[in-house]
């Protein structure tokens, strides 16, 4: 958001903050299909005027699927830049990536998740990495054997560990 509109960069540091449980996620307070992260709130104005980013808002489609529909940024300024979900989008696929590690952060207890920055070999770069596994009928201490995983936010899951 340093020059004015969304870029890559943007989307892989919100997806490496909020796997490293910088960024706190909550449920849109409009009731909107959407939730959101105040980013001067989570982390303090001097990362929020340094980024010019103070809200990161991803919407969904409202149905058990949530799929991705668009991101919303909100400069210092407050600006608003849109990413929407098109065909074409070349970020797109990042955007519903912010979405997805988003929806597992805004589910858990205080909205932010524990994930570590790990080299991953196919961004070349080291991104946030969140461990997870399938719970048996949602109930978090169930956890199904052999379902465990790493997965990178920005790429999916990698197996690699
Ligand atoms: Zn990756």
């Amino acid at each position: 958001m340093e020059r004015g509109r969304i870029e890559e960069p943007d989307l892989t540091e919100i997806l490496d903050l909020t796997a490293i449980g910088k960024l706190e996620w909550g449920h849109d307070r409009s009731g909107a299909a959407a939730i959101g992260t105040n980013v001067d709130y989570s982390m303090g104005a001097g990362i929020s005027i340094t980024r010019n980013l103070l809200e990161v808002r991803a919407g969904y489609v409202p149905d058990e699927w949530r799929a991705f529909s668009y991101l919303r940024l909100t400069s210092m300024t407050s600006d608003r830049y849109y990413l929407d979900n098109f065909p074409n989008e070349p970020l797109s696929p990042l955007g519903s990536r912010v979405l997805r590690v988003a929806l597992i952060a805004v589910n858990t207890r205080n909205g932010r998740l524990s994930g570590e920055m790990q080299s991953c070999h196919h961004c070349g770069r080291p991104t946030g990495h969140l461990e997870l596994y399938d719970a048996a009928h949602g109930i978090p201490e169930a956890v199904m054997s052999g379902s465990e995983r790493v997965e990178c936010v920005t790429c999916g899951p990698t197996f690699a560990h």
